[in-house]
């Protein structure tokens, strides 16, 4: 069972079912089965208590082949190479199916960010970067917030880079805040994407999702804004909502700006007054119009993948899904937006941030929203008929995709 979930066994798996659709070469498919290159560090931190304490980061530069490789770091106390190297893997894939001229990478750092002071924290961002200043940068491989990190953290870290390189270089890091070089339209971009893309899922199937309902697994910068702006874009209607330490169900829908105001002011959404309490798993199977998994890997499994009621599964997570449950939602006509596609919003933005910064000039967030709706509306049709063609689900569809453009690029190279 372990290795069942062993999200880099999974994100080869799929890979390979992607590999004989397309019929690779085995070389081609061999060297796109591993990371092109990973650091694995260990760094000192001072805590607040005067002890030094040493902390475990990984970062993984998966493929270049497109361009420099782009993606998160992650705080995350089960934070795993493995992990990492799967994360690392869907950012190639998410660049590509956006059509960014970018690669993709993953970082993390095996710690407790909830336990940590903003000290504390502050150091561990800074000799995390110190660690691995040397092999990243603009044009090799650029961080951005993920699990457990935000603006202030990539706002230490980009000034820990500019420290070591001795010039001011913004495009080391996006997600930044907006003085420091951060794009508008970055706060809430990933789950913006999302709901650009369910948006066109239901044109295609035809659905109205005007006053229908959808609920909402996460409560982390993806499922908060999902909240927002299912409502406010889609006109939906959030009946349920939860974080890693519950859930809760309305039937007549959660008001945004109370749901995260009790959050604020409680550490949770547990607990809302008027609201019904369930579990992380009962939010999964309720009859919902669409289901958002925004929160981590290996949800919808074959143990529940048949009990799942939503029409449209949206997964602002990385690997909600695992293959077992991906064939059993298609056999039942559960249409799922895969991952790499579906949260391609945050680093489409983050592409921008970085032109941006490039350019030393900065857009509107109007112009933001305008151009990333773009880009997540053609990927979106470019997945759906790579899978009506193929006959295949959408994630596969979506490696279909992504798969031959990093393909061509490494071809034009020369590597294959
Ligand atoms: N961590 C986000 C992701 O998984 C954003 C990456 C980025 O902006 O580079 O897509």
């Amino acid at each position: 069972m372990a290795d069942k979930l062993n999200p880099f066994a999974i994100a080869q798996r799929q890979l390979d079912e992607a590999a004989k659709v397309l019929k690779l070469d085995p070389g081609t498919h061999e060297l796109l089965r591993w990371p092109m290159r990973e650091f694995h560090v260990r760094f000192p931190v001072r805590m607040d208590d005067g002890t030094v304490k040493v902390f475990e980061g990984f970062r993984v530069q998966y493929n270049n082949a497109r361009g420099p490789t782009k993606g998160g770091i992650r705080f995350h106390p089960e934070e795993t190479f493995d992990t990492v190297r799967a994360l690392a893997a869907w950012m190639t894939w998410k660049t590509a199916v956006m059509d960014l001229p970018l690669g993709g990478g993953k970082g993390g750092v095996v710690c407790n960010p909830k336990e940590m002071s903003e000290g504390e924290l502050e150091r561990l961002s800074r000799g995390y970067i110190r660690a691995l200043a040397h092999y990243i940068g603009p044009d090799i491989d650029v961080p951005a917030p993920d699990v457990y990190t935000n603006p202030q953290i990539m706002a230490w870290m980009m000034d820990e880079y500019e420290k070591i390189v001795g010039r001011s270089a913004p495009g080391v890091i996006t997600g930044k805040p907006l003085p420091l070089g951060g794009s508008a339209g970055r706060g809430d971009a990933t789950a913006r994407g999302g709901v650009y893309v369910v948006r066109e899922a239901a044109k295609v199937l035809g659905i109205e999702l005007k006053g229908a309902t959808c609920a909402i697994q996460g409560y982390g910068n993806a499922g908060r804004f999902a909240h927002k702006l299912a409502t406010e874009i889609l006109g939906m209607k959030v009946v349920a909502v939860s974080d890693s330490k519950g859930g809760i169900y309305k039937a007549e829908g959660l008001p945004f700006d109370e749901v995260v105001k009790f959050k604020r002011e409680n550490g949770t959404v547990v607990g809302f007054p008027g609201a019904e309490e369930i579990t992380n798993a009962e939010l999964l199977e309720l009859d919902v119009m669409v289901l958002f998994p925004a929160a981590l890997e290996n949800q919808i499994t074959e143990g529940n993948a048949d009990r799942i009621k939503a029409k449209i599964v949206a997964e602002l997570a990385n690997g909600p899904t695992t293959p077992e449950a991906d064939v059993i939602l298609h056999e039942r006509g559960v249409y799922v937006i895969p991952d790499f596609l579906c949260n391609a919003g945050g680093v489409t933005v983050s592409y921008f941030e970085q032109v941006q910064n490039a350019y030393n000039f900065y857009w509107s967030e109007e112009e933001v929203h305008k151009l990333l709706d773009r880009k997540m509306t053609a990927a979106f049709h470019a997945v759906h008929e790579a899978a009506q063609k193929y006959k295949v689900h959408n994630r596969l569809g979506a490696y279909v995709v992504a798969v031959s453009r990093v393909v061509e690029a490494m071809r034009l190279r020369g590597w294959v």
